[in-house]
């Protein structure tokens, strides 16, 4: 393509951008921005780990930790999801609102560390002369 051609192309292309707001339609397979859920969270950190983009931070502290997740940092890969073996975290298809400046979505949690389960008790030892396994049926006499 010569230089006139490219240049005609170009004056009386029309607009090759769509105007802000407008935004073009998600593509198929999007994942969708990431919805926490507190009650689930152990505080692992295991998905700030996952995420190369960070988009998730992680602030751990004496009886509480704070989740922050920024949409508008994050690419929807999906591998915090994935990660996460409580499943506190989900994605749905939706598209994040359209935001003017920076860290504008980003959602912070301040949530307080769950007391860990009990452990259960060790079973007791056998009692001095008391026969650990029953004997067994046609044995010796
Ligand atoms: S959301 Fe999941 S992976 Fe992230 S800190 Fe909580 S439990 Fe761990
Ligand atoms: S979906 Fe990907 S980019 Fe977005 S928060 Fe999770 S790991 Fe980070």
């Amino acid at each position: 393509m010569n230089i006139l051609t490219m240049l005609w192309k170009n004056l009386w292309g029309g607009s090759q951008t769509l105007v802000f707001p407008a935004r073009p339609a998600e593509g198929k397979g999007f994942r969708g921005q990431v919805h926490f859920n507190p009650e689930q969270c152990t505080g692992c950190a295991i998905c700030k780990f996952r995420c190369t983009s960070r988009a998730i931070e992680f602030k751990g502290g004496k009886g509480e930790f704070t989740w922050s997740y920024d949409p508008g940092q994050c690419t929807f890969c999906g591998r915090c999801v994935e990660g996460c073996k409580t499943h506190a975290l989900s994605q749905d298809a939706e598209c994040p609102p359209l935001y003017l400046t920076i860290h504008e979505l980003k959602n912070v949690y301040t949530v307080a560390r769950k007391a860990p389960a009990p452990r259960p008790a060790p079973a007791a030892p056998p009692a001095a002369g008391e026969n650990a396994e029953p004997p067994a049926a046609g044995g010796a006499q």
